[in-house]
């Protein structure tokens, strides 16, 4: 009870006034911590020496009092936990002889001033707390509307695909996939746009094209017309794929406010990009394929050639799907870099520029934020992704030419599903 009392230390003084040096108790964090003067239990350091809270505040109220003491005795006490209250003039002794010092201790003013600091520092660190970037509550939302979306319209089971005309495979490299690797000679493979990538990767890219080109060199393949073999299950691939891009981009926010026409002037522009972006969850780098499940699923560049493509479309597509898998981009992202392609509010037939231009700013605001908060060393992806979307639009491009040239011979046209020559069709509606 007595001591109890005895303890006069609340927090704050305690806190103000110790003059603790985290150095130095970091320090003596292994020594004992026995109060110099009376040998209680030392709470630190307290004007220069290791002392107990009440020898402490004895010292200082001693000091700020400029008392005097005598010894009621002969002078040589020996203060102890228990009796250090009984002569004040022997515990001030020792005080000053295990070196605290009156200079420690901190005037009224002084003792203000500090506690203004630390207040002032608990401050400083909450606001560095606010400012740290973060998703407001609306971008967290709209991240997670389009993670379910995707979700939604993304099955990577794949179970679907069976579903489709089946692939056919058998058969030479069309003429088509002949003339376009002809203008391509492999040393351009490897070079340009992945000059900066592993050697390896470069190898592999050529050595791809240089398949195609040995494919369409054998003999008995130049005379074979061109029969597309793959094209009825890639036009239901296609078709399949624009289904579930219009569903996800009716799930975007604020799509389906928009009005008809400025909905399908952006689905049938952006649809095939969108259907690239998507794809390239399916894409391996190991062997430069887009895997769907089974074997029968698994389409590499020759596929494409049997539906009427060109490497002129195949060979920047594939070296698109590499520099994408190498962004190494998180789910969060590549559903943001999809809508944001669908918003853009430069395509054509496009009539309420100012309301997309605001939507599609909404959701790249929303990446930056993204990118700042999740995605350690991310500095420069958001600059990356944004290119990613200008070279859709050339791939957009040449993909229309070679839609245009496959859907003007009926042959053709005929395997393609009504969606298809609706969306990929050029009357703007
Ligand atoms: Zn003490
Ligand atoms: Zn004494």
């Amino acid at each position: 009870m007595v001591r109890k009392s005895a303890r006069i230390s609340p927090v704050m003084e305690a806190m103000a006034v110790s003059t603790s040096a985290q150095g130095t108790d970091e320090l003596d964090r292994n020594a004992p911590r026995i109060c110099g003067v009376c040998g209680d239990k030392a709470t630190g350091f307290h004007f220069n020496a290791m002392t107990c809270e009440g020898c402490k505040g004895f010292f200082r109220r001693s000091m700020k009092r400029k008392a005097s003491f005598t010894c009621p005795f002969n002078g040589s006490c020996t203060i102890t936990k228990d009796n250090r209250r009984h002569c004040q003039a022997c515990r001030l002794k020792r005080c000053v002889d295990i070196g605290m010092m009156k200079e420690f201790i901190l005037t009224d003013e002084e003792v203000q001033r500090k506690k203004e600091l630390i207040l002032k520092r608990k401050e400083e660190e909450a606001m560095r707390e606010a400012q740290k970037p973060r998703l407001t509550e609306e971008q967290s939302q709209i991240i997670n509307t389009l993670v379910e979306a995707h979700h939604k319209t993304y099955d990577d089971s794949y179970s679907d695909f069976a579903k489709f005309r089946p692939p056919v495979r058998e058969g030479p490299v069309t003429r088509s996939a002949s003339r376009a690797a002809s203008l391509h000679s492999l040393s351009d493979a490897s070079s340009d746009s992945l000059n900066n990538s592993p050697e390896s990767m470069d190898k592999k890219l050529s050595s791809l094209f240089s398949m195609c080109q040995d494919g369409v060199m054998s003999p008995d393949s130049r005379d074979e017309n061109s029969r597309l073999s793959m094209l009825p299950h890639l036009a239901d691939l296609v078709s399949y794929s624009i289904q579930k891009v219009i569903g996800f981009a009716k799930m975007v926010p604020g799509f389906r406010d928009l009005t008809a026409e400025d909905q399908i002037a952006l689905l049938k522009s952006s649809a095939i990009e969108i259907i690239m972006l998507r794809s390239n969850q399916s894409f391996s780098l190991d062997d430069m394929s887009w895997s769907c499940g089974g074997p029968d699923f698994k389409y590499c560049v020759n596929d494409v050639t049997k539906a009427g493509h060109t490497l002129e479309l195949l060979e920047p597509l594939v070296k698109f799907q590499v520099g994408m898998k190498k962004l190494n981009m998180q789910e969060e992202e590549h559903v943001l870099l999809m809508a944001i392609c669908l918003l853009s509010p430069d395509r054509p037939g496009v009539q309420d520029h100012v309301r997309i231009e605001a939507m599609q700013e909404r959701l790249c605001e929303t990446l930056q934020a993204y990118i700042r908060v999740h995605h350690p060393g991310g500095r420069l992806l958001y600059a990356k992704m944004i290119q990613k979307l200008a070279d859709l639009r050339s791939l957009n491009e040449e993909h229309s030419k070679q839609y245009r040239s496959l859907s003007f011979q009926p042959e053709h046209s005929m395997q393609l599903t009504p969606l298809v020559l609706e969306v990929f069709g050029s009357e703007v509606s």
